[in-house]
């Protein structure tokens, strides 16, 4: 291993050992029973070990459990009953517990999901407007440890990493709510079609639970939805972008927002621990990324901020040379928000400047705005900040953040 290399393995190691301090409560129910959702199909063939029963249990519980989105076992109709009794004595098959849904009158749907500690976060379905699919907006962690100065998750401290079983159980239960079980094949249109890792939290800093929930939605077996139709977003772990395209192959948007490193230091500050230079160098050895398959690059506009026709230009230099396209969202606004959105002008002239450029630039248009459910500003109406205590807990964070190395 070079010099360069044992340097991105410790960072990487310190990433996972920080994101440790934040685990998950234990799956396990107060009465002493064990979630099997979130379980890889390793842990639940020994699960079935430790009963003394045959590994094929396993193939069989997981078809139920994923395929045919069963949470009863006394349904689970290919299994003996004497083992239904079995198992449900010593296992669950667990959903999160709905808190609110909400349907926009886009069709948008919002749910806040609560955990057995109490947690809660948010998930939103967004269906296409033109064809019977959609996305399911998926959260990986309650707060967020990094303080991007225009998201309101970013007001939040990070509470906790959410484990996979509360990862996975997002989509499960989104599914539940459409009645879309059981799973259709692969090439089968569904509802439910893709997902996008874009809700509260930073993926990358919560990357083993993020990793193993994901693998079970692109098991063939159940879920089995294909990493094309799974988009992960990073605000740039630089050290763990690596092996998210290796390990999983998902595809990968970036949370750009700015094009210098003075700008994007003040709006995304994990940038001054991963400068865009090397943000875009890990972009550039993305593996599988290609003109099938670009990396998004989400863009922000910010009025007044980052959405100039220069800066349409720069983004242009920048990524050049990687197979790109760039997601333009208008900035969603929230209560003490320290900015305002673009006008339409701009953004369309941003677009327009890309665009000319070769390089697809679509505006993401506002959905369910009525019921606040775009991404960034997920559980906002539970919790509202002034203006100081914002720059309080941004301040605390970037300390945090600058100490994650001593
Ligand atoms: N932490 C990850 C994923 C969650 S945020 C990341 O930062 O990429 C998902 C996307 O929503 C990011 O591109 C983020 O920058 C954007 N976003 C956050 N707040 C927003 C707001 N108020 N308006 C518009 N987009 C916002
Ligand atoms: Fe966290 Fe993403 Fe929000 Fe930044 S934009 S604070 S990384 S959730």
């Amino acid at each position: 291993m070079s010099g360069a290399d044992d340097l991105a393995a410790a960072e990487r190691e310190r990433v996972l050992a920080k994101s440790a301090l934040f685990n998950p409560p234990p799956a396990t129910l107060p009465d002493g029973r064990r979630d099997l959702v979130g379980l890889s199909r390793e842990e639940l063939a020994a699960e079935m070990a430790a009963m003394g029963e045959k590994p094929f249990r396993a193939k069989q519980l997981w078809h139920w459990i994923y395929h045919q989105g069963e949470t009863d076992f006394a349904k689970m109709s290919s299994i003996a009953g004497p083992l239904r009794a079995r198992l449900a004595e010593r296992f669950a098959v667990e959903r999160p517990a709905v808190a609110t849904e909400q349907t926009s009158a886009d069709e948008t749907r919002k749910w806040l999901f609560r955990f057995r500690d109490g947690q809660q976060v948010e998930t939103v379905y967004i269906p296409d407007p033109e064809e019977d699919r959609g996305a399911v907006c998926i959260s990986t962690q309650v707060g967020c440890t990094l303080s991007c100065r225009f998201c309101h998750t970013g007001t939040q401290k990070l509470v906790r990493n959410l484990g996979a079983a509360e990862i996975v159980g997002q989509f499960m239960a989104a599914r539940d709510s459409y009645g879309e079980w059981p799973s259709p094949k692969d090439d089968k249109p569904r509802l439910l079609s893709t997902i996008v890792v874009m809700g509260m939290g930073e993926p990358l800093y919560n990357y083993e639970n993020t990793a193993k929930a994901l693998r079970i939605v692109m098991d063939h077996e159940g879920i089995g939805l294909s990493r094309r139709r799974i988009t992960l977003s990073t605000s740039g772990v630089v050290p763990m972008m690596d092996r998210c395209g290796e390990e999983l192959g998902v595809n990968l948007a970036v949370s750009l927002h700015a094009v210098t490193d003075e700008l994007r230091d003040e709006i995304v500050p994990l940038n001054r621990k991963y400068p865009i230079a090397e943000l875009l160098a890990a972009c550039r050895r993305y593996p599988g990324a290609s003109n099938a398959r670009r990396i998004t690059f989400e863009y922000v506009m910010l009025r007044g901020v980052n959405d100039s026709e220069a800066e349409a230009r720069e983004l242009v230099r920048l990524i050049r040379g990687i197979p790109a396209k760039v997601n333009l969202i208008p900035f969603n606004p929230w209560p003490g928000a320290p900015y305002e959105t673009s006008t339409p002008e701009r953004v369309q002239r941003f677009s327009d400047i890309v665009f000319e450029a070769g390089i697809s630039a679509p505006i993401r248009r506002p959905r369910g705005r009525d019921i606040m459910a775009a991404c960034g500003q997920l559980k906002s109406a539970s919790e509202k900040k002034s203006r100081a205590e914002l720059d309080r807990l941004a301040a605390e964070k970037q300390a945090a953040l600058e100490g994650q190395d001593a």
